[in-house]
């Protein structure tokens, strides 16, 4: 008897017990306190054109019951997007539960206003919590709403450029512009802006159109707010086509013996024969050259630091021109082209090469295929290279005045004989230097436009 009795004690002990731990066990669960949690990328500081955003919400027991975007502006709501989830039941709520959603806001399909607002992410799960709505958990984030585009216009009336030359804009742009310059062909040149202060808003940039440029490419000048709303604007511009000349390049042996020595630092992987060397230097070398000198320019400061003509290395005649067309006859086969980006100037040996105009020094090292070279940035994405120099006179980082000596002309990397190889630079496009050596072009094209930036 007494031993039946403590049987069933322990019995309704057990099942007591039993019970207890299913209703506490239920009760955490449906009544569990864990809030969901939520991720919204991008977080961006603007709103111009339909921006994509992805919303990762995570809740573990009970799982999401419901999530709502909206968009708050001064208290008036609306809603991007609201989605529900259904209860998955008791047994099936253990784990971690994840949704992904993806949605776009689009401010003008909204009708949202210019300015301020304010991106509200709100997600309920299914604990009975919170009166029977669950656990809440909500992100919010301030933006403002920009979908005016910048405003951008040229000054500068007339703007004549040859192909393969330089040309000069002046333009006028909104105080939202964050970034701007004129296009040519899809290619950017950065445009700069006046530090003066009656100039506010008033840019120059300098532009090109590449000498092998398709016949009139669409020219445009361009501006970007601090949102991403984009402006481009066409201006007044006339393109003279030009012819190039062409020049035959024969290859020697004695020549090959000559350079080759120089190159030694080349990795020439399986090419033996000189002529293999040559071509390699010619085309993998080259290639890696403008490479640089594209690196070098983004170097280039904002500031104009040049004034005045170019000067042009004394007393030398011109050896070859540029942009002229050259092929390279080996044995009487012609084995290679390529199109001559600088002008070569001929003076006694070891002539002073002098700065072309007021700058700073980028590169004062061997460049390549130019050997011994100098680089100067002129500012605002202007710079002049000195080709094949025998000596550097000066070291990088140097301001140089118009004139100052640079080195000694040379025939180290690729050359022929003693000479200088001089190339002007624009954004990293090389350009015709004889129009920068003519002041009756710099007085038209430049100064004069310049001049646009004091006038009140
Ligand atoms: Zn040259």
């Amino acid at each position: 008897m007494k031993r039946s009795r403590k049987v069933l004690l322990t019995l309704i002990t057990v099942i007591i017990l039993a019970v207890v731990g299913v209703f506490a066990w239920f009760f955490l669960h449906v009544f569990e306190g864990e809030r969901p949690e939520v991720i919204v990328e991008p977080l961006p500081e603007f709103l111009s054109k339909g921006h994509r955003f992805t919303l990762e919400a995570e809740d573990a027991k009970g799982g999401l019951r419901s999530l709502r975007v909206s968009i708050d502006q001064a208290g008036r709501e609306v809603t991007v997007v609201e989605k529900t989830f259904p209860y998955k039941g008791l047994f099936n709520s253990n784990g971690v539960h994840r949704h992904e959603v993806a949605f776009e806001i689009d401010p003008l399909s909204l009708n949202l206003a210019q300015g301020r607002a304010e991106l509200k992410v709100e997600v309920f799960d299914h604990s009975r919590r919170g009166g029977g709505d669950g656990n809440r958990s909500l992100l919010t984030h301030s933006l403002t709403v920009d979908t005016m585009a910048p405003a951008i216009r040229a000054l500068t009336r007339l703007h004549y450029i040859n192909q393969g030359g330089s040309c000069l804009a002046v333009y006028q742009t909104s105080s939202d512009t964050e970034k701007s310059g004129v296009l040519v062909g899809g290619r950017l040149f950065p445009g700069f802006p006046s530090d003066d202060k009656d100039a506010s808003g008033r840019y120059t940039c300098y532009f090109a159109v590449p000498h092998d440029m398709d016949a009139d490419p669409p020219i445009l000048l361009w501006a970007e707010d601090r949102a991403g709303n984009q402006t481009r604007t066409s201006f007044y511009h006339r393109i003279r086509s030009k012819r190039f000349r062409k020049d035959r390049m024969n290859i020697t042996d004695g020549f090959l013996d000559r350079i080759l020595p120089y190159f030694s630092f080349f990795p020439f992987s399986g090419r033996k024969t000189p002529i293999e060397k040559y071509l390699a230097i010619n085309n993998e070398l080259r290639r890696q050259n403008h490479q640089a000198l594209e690196t070098l320019q983004a170097e280039s400061g904002p500031k104009r630091l040049w004034d005045g003509p170019w000067m042009r290395l004394p007393n030398a005649a011109t050896m070859a021109r540029f942009a002229d067309h050259r092929v390279y006859y080996y044995q009487g086969e012609p084995v290679d082209e390529k199109d001559h980006m600088g002008i070569d100037l001929a003076s006694l040996a070891n002539s002073q090469v002098p700065a072309a105009n007021r700058g700073r020094v980028l590169l004062a090292e061997r460049l390549g295929i130019y050997g011994q070279a100098v680089v100067l940035d002129h500012g605002q994405r202007l710079m002049s290279l000195y080709g094949h120099l025998s000596s550097i006179q000066v070291s990088e980082g140097q301001e140089v005045k118009r004139g100052e000596m640079l080195g000694t002309t040379g025939s180290t990397g690729l050359a022929g004989g003693d000479h200088l190889h001089f190339a002007v630079l624009v954004n990293g496009v090389p350009v015709n230097p004889i129009e920068w050596w003519d002041p009756h072009w710099i007085e038209d094209n430049i100064s004069k436009k310049l001049s646009i930036l004091a006038e009140p």
